[in-house]
């Protein structure tokens, strides 16, 4: 039985700025067997968000924002290959992530297990260090392990944002349905690769020397 339903409308932002300081970029498992020919778990329409993703790294990488790679990380024996065929086994070619969106040096990458990107690594824990409170999200699966580490930062109130030409899933109502719920459900914010822009700091340097003059003693007098 096959029925015909209306995606409920949702937000999609044409601009959505973020302050570089408090911004990482997470990009999701953008690994050889979800996105290139010959992967053991290939998206079809991942490989076309390359160029996307590609922008979003320029800017982040062009106004010191964080980067975080996710890298899904599975061995013999997994419980989620009960689920999924085996995939990205750890040291293999399909575990790699593709080379065209290569982790830079000082980018972190992140080995996760599950769907959710939180769950068992140190992202949290690195994200309240970095003093971080946006997310931009992008990558693979849209409605799988972009939406769990999605919803999984929106529970510990961090705002999201997802561009939504850089995120594929196999089916567009996945998409469609997880963005809705991105946006219904956690107030995410949907957007394009490129209606991702930065604006000034909160952290410039102008605010601290405020900030440290107004904590100098006030003398009397000449
Ligand atoms: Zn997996």
């Amino acid at each position: 039985m096959s029925r015909t339903i209306e995606v409920p409308e949702y937000a999609l932002h044409e601009e959505v700025r973020v302050d570089p300081a408090q911004t990482a970029l997470v990009v999701v498992d953008m690994q050889n067997d979800f996105v290139r020919e010959g992967g053991s778990l290939r998206v079809p329409d991942a490989e076309a968000t390359i160029p996307a993703i590609s922008g979003l790294l320029g800017l982040a990488r062009a106004h010191g924002m964080r980067v975080v790679y996710s890298q899904d990380t599975h061995r013999d024996g997994d419980p989620e290959w009960r689920i999924w065929p085996p995939h990205c086994r750890e040291g293999s070619w399909g575990w790699q992530i593709v080379d065209a969106l290569a982790p830079a040096d000082g980018e972190t990458v992140l080995r996760k297990v599950r769907y959710d990107a939180f769950y068992g690594t140190p992202l949290d824990h690195l994200l309240r260090v970095w003093g971080i409170d946006t997310l931009v999200i992008c990558g693979t699966l849209a409605n799988i392990c972009v939406h769990y580490t999605a919803a999984s930062a929106a529970l510990r109130w961090y705002d999201v944002v997802i561009p939504r030409d850089a995120i594929s899933a196999l089916d567009p109502f996945d998409l469609e349905s997880s963005l809705r719920q991105t946006v219904f459900l956690f107030a995410g914010r949907v957007t394009t690769a490129t209606g991702v822009r930065t604006r000034l700091s909160h952290d410039s340097p102008r605010r601290v020397d405020l900030l440290i003059s107004a904590r100098r003693p006030v003398r009397d007098g000449p």
